[in-house]
């Protein structure tokens, strides 16, 4: 922890702490120490033994550095920063609270530590149900290349200028990077746009006014025989989701091999979805064989979304996934029009039957 509280009951900065002093800790009123030394970033530590559940002990060299250089940036910005304020109500200590005039109050957390996505999603909800504003930047345990499966997915968060994105903090520049645009398509690694900024050398405001040009990924030639391996190649690792997948199309009549192309992802999309693209396009091919030739634009929706329902992964910081889940359906609906599958027959859609037939194995 950076603050503690000296014997008139005032909060303490690590870094300004007279030596002779005795501290004690703002969570459970132990006694702390203060470790300073030439190498470490001044911070206070529970003797051992103490069961403090305010702040736990092992907190990083990367962890005290980090929190203490953010402070240090947002102030040098002109915010009023409170370092790990408790917030009694919520029973939540922010690493780092952000006041401003105009917008809500902001809590900052640099995450260094493992954290479940149950863990991660109640503290975010309590910020949000008191009116805070939160902002998740992970550490180095979190920094290894973005894939699919990286933990640091479940802090994905959305910007109206940064799509889905992440934000990482470097204590050994103190500088933050942001990644964003992340997309996906299935059998390609993670596509996304990357941006950092030295805290050194320009304020907060140039963060939070940075708009990307945004580059749209194009995805690589060979990507169709490249899905087929991959595809061929998950079946034989007998991979959960294509497993079911499989089983999904036995039930029906075929097998993944003989889905008609247009179910093969061809664009990246969101990262919001548990299995690849291809699970969520074969169960809708799967749907819409059984329906009617002519149906209401209604239907439709109703049934992408209840195909997309059990599909999509836990999210616990984004705020507007309502919006993301429609530009999903949105994104589906165009791509089935293009792809002829439906055509509009005013406010109904004519399903194409030929697009709906099991096709001769691909692989
Ligand atoms: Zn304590």
């Amino acid at each position: 922890m950076l603050i503690a509280q000296d014997p008139h009951h005032q909060l303490v900065n690590a870094s300004q702490a007279g030596r002779q002093i005795p501290y004690i800790c703002p969570g459970c009123q132990g006694p702390v120490r203060l470790k300073r030394g030439s190498v470490m970033t001044a911070h206070f530590a529970h003797f051992q033994g103490s069961d403090c559940q305010v702040f736990s002990e092992g907190e990083t060299h990367e962890h005290v550095t980090g929190k203490q250089q953010l402070a240090a940036w947002f102030a040098a910005s002109g915010y009023s920063v409170q370092l790990e304020a408790g917030l009694t109500v919520l029973h939540q200590r922010p690493d780092l609270l952000v006041q401003t005039d105009v917008t809500p109050p902001l809590a900052i957390e640099f995450q260094c530590s493992p954290l479940s996505v149950t863990r991660l999603a109640a503290r975010t909800q309590g910020y949000w149900r008191h009116g805070y504003q939160v902002l998740w930047i992970l550490g180095q345990p979190y920094q290894r290349k973005l894939r699919s499966t990286s933990k640091a997915l479940k802090f994905l968060q959305y910007h109206p200028h940064w799509g889905v994105h992440l934000l990482f903090w470097q204590v050994e520049t103190a500088s933050l990077q942001l990644i964003h645009h992340i997309l996906t398509l299935d059998a390609e690694p993670l596509t996304y746009q990357r941006w950092s900024l030295k805290s050194a050398r320009q304020p907060v405001a140039a963060f939070q006014q940075f708009q990307p040009i945004v580059s749209n990924p194009t995805p690589p030639e060979e990507h169709l025989e490249h899905y087929h391996r991959q595809l061929l190649l998950a079946r034989l690792r007998h991979q959960h989701a294509f497993d079911d997948l499989q089983r999904y199309c036995y039930q029906r009549g075929g097998t993944i091999a003989q889905l008609p192309d247009w179910t093969i992802p061809r664009v990246p999309e969101l990262p919001l979805l548990t299995v690849p693209y291809l699970v969520w396009y074969g169960h809708v091919f799967g749907q819409l064989r059984q329906e009617p030739t002519v149906i209401t634009h209604e239907r439709l929706q109703a049934l992408l979304w209840t195909e997309l329902l059990p599909l999509l992964a836990r999210q616990a910081c984004l705020r507007d996934q309502g919006t993301l889940h429609r530009q999903l359906l949105l994104a589906v609906t165009t791509r089935l029009d293009q792809q002829h599958v439906i055509q509009r027959r005013r406010r109904d859609w004519t399903l194409n039957q030929a697009a709906l037939k099991w096709e001769r194995p691909k692989f």
